[in-house]
């Protein structure tokens, strides 16, 4: 069994007393693929450091988180625009927009998104979106930028039924993650409406962990939990649903 873990912070403080056993839970439980998206520059090092020991295991992806922009944001779209051009990544993200945290930099969300966006364009990259509270700020800013070009990933998606279907047509995969089997979820109620081609895997650990981890760090291993809830609601095996979502990944990352 093949399964990607899409969105892991492995780089997180969460890990620095055990990551490598983390990794090594992960890979026994069948998760050969690790994507990993960025917050802000304070974490570049932490990252190039992961992808250094584990090359043919962790792929970067380079962005500014939307609640990371600050009033320095101008200088650390910078440092994502020079990550980019020195090359190596697979994506532009987590980048989105965040109103559960601060509405006060909406405005400035809302640039640094728009900017991003261009960015992954000019590069050729899909976007991985982070988006809370934020449904109608986000698809505003993805109907004007809409392309053949812009694509990806709707991460750790909590919308509804209308706003899966919306985000899939303007070319997005559905993250599906923790969130899926939680009680007062939702998602779990329609997702078998969406057809599996446009679903991923991902665990957005130290974040999220999955039912019966709730509430707990969540690690990459716990994604079988994820696998096997949506295996049963699209009653097909997990290692059929493992395939699936891996292609997926590998038609959204090119790799
Ligand atoms: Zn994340």
């Amino acid at each position: 069994m093949q399964i990607t873990d899409t969105h892991t912070h492995l780089y997180s403080e969460a890990f620095d007393d055990d990551r490598d056993l983390v990794i090594n839970r992960a890979i026994e439980n069948g998760v050969k693929r690790f994507f990993i998206p960025a917050i802000d520059s304070t974490y570049t090092n932490s990252m190039l450091e992961l992808r250094a020991k584990y090359p043919d295991k962790m792929f970067l992806m380079m962005g500014l988180h939307p609640t990371h922009v600050k009033e320095n944001y101008k200088e650390e779209l910078d440092h994502v625009v020079s990550m980019l051009e020195k090359g190596g990544f697979v994506a532009v993200g987590e980048i989105g927009i965040d109103l559960y945290w601060d509405k006060s930099t909406l405005k400035k969300q809302q640039e640094a998104f728009r900017f991003q966006i261009n960015l992954a364009k000019k590069h050729e990259l899909p976007i991985v979106i982070h988006c809370r509270d934020s449904f109608d700020e986000i698809f505003e800013i993805l109907e004007t930028e809409q392309s053949d070009d812009l694509f990806g990933i709707f991460h750790c998606f909590t919308g509804s039924l209308d706003q899966a279907k919306r985000a899939i047509k303007l070319n997005m995969k559905l993250g599906i993650g923790g969130v899926i089997t939680f009680k007062n979820g939702k998602i779990d109620r329609f997702i078998d409406q969406i057809d599996p081609v446009n679903i991923v895997l991902e665990t957005d650990s130290p974040y999220l962990a999955p039912t019966p981890y709730r509430g707990k760090r969540n690690e990459s291993a716990y994604i079988v939990n994820v696998l096997n809830k949506l295996a049963e609601i699209y009653n097909c095996s997990p290692a059929e649903l493992a395939e699936i979502t891996t292609r997926n990944s590998k038609a959204i990352f090119k790799i």
